[in-house]
């Protein structure tokens, strides 16, 4: 057993869920990536590119370093390495990454509008907003250096323009659990808009509430 197994197999357990749930967009593709970070090593454990997940083992997780230079794996890692790597840099309380093209919330990236604050759970677990990212070519700097410039926001969900979403935790359970619950709040909202009549939002009061609950230690 490899000192890394414990890790990677938690990165393939939330990986093959959220691909059995369709959260990658088509059950059958490889779009996506999951990783975690393993805090007291400064590694990244990513999942890696263009494989099937239900086809995915352990041997396929990667190990890249802060420099992003692999470590271990049999497979490249996921293109999306930089955008992971600039989520930890920039925001030091996290330690899961999920990057997903689930439905809903796709919705919100096509039609350029963030989602707001819904309910107090969400708000609780995600944050006042769901903000969008500008659009960026998959896998390049440019996408990376967008997502890096909204993450000031201390968030734990967004939305990426005409790709999909990109959500946040403290640990990777954490931040599963939020990819769920941003799909719950993007469908809400979608057929909530879609009845044409006037919407409430959480107030203010709850948002600055649940503001100080979520702040970093
Ligand atoms: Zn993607």
């Amino acid at each position: 057993m490899g000192q890394y197994d414990t890790y990677k197999t938690r990165v393939l357990t939330c990986a093959r869920w959220l691909s059995e749930n369709g959260y990658f967009g088509c059950r059958l593709s490889s779009g996506g990536n999951v990783s975690l970070k393993i805090k007291e090593a400064d590694l990244i454990i990513i999942t890696p590119t263009n494989k099937p997940y239900h086809d995915m083992t352990i041997a396929d997780i990667c190990v890249v370093d802060r420099h992003l230079k692999q470590v271990e794996g049999c497979l490249p890692p996921s293109i999306e390495m930089g955008m992971h790597a600039a989520v930890y840099e920039k925001r030091p309380e996290i330690s899961g990454v999920i990057h997903t093209h689930q439905d809903f919330a796709s919705i919100f990236s096509i039609i350029n509008q963030p989602i707001p604050a819904l309910f107090d759970e969400i708000v609780l677990s995600l944050g006042e907003i769901t903000d969008i990212v500008p659009y960026a070519l998959s896998g390049t700097d440019e996408l990376a250096k967008n997502v890096s410039l909204k993450l000031g926001n201390h968030c734990h969900s967004y939305i990426l323009q005409n790709h999909g979403a990109l959500v946040l935790g403290v640990d990777i359970e954490t931040t599963l659990k939020n990819t769920e619950m941003l799909e719950k709040s993007a469908k809400v909202y979608y057929y909530a808009l879609t009845t044409g009549k006037p919407l409430t939002f959480t107030p203010q009061s709850s948002i600055d509430h649940f503001k100080r609950l979520r702040s970093p230690k």
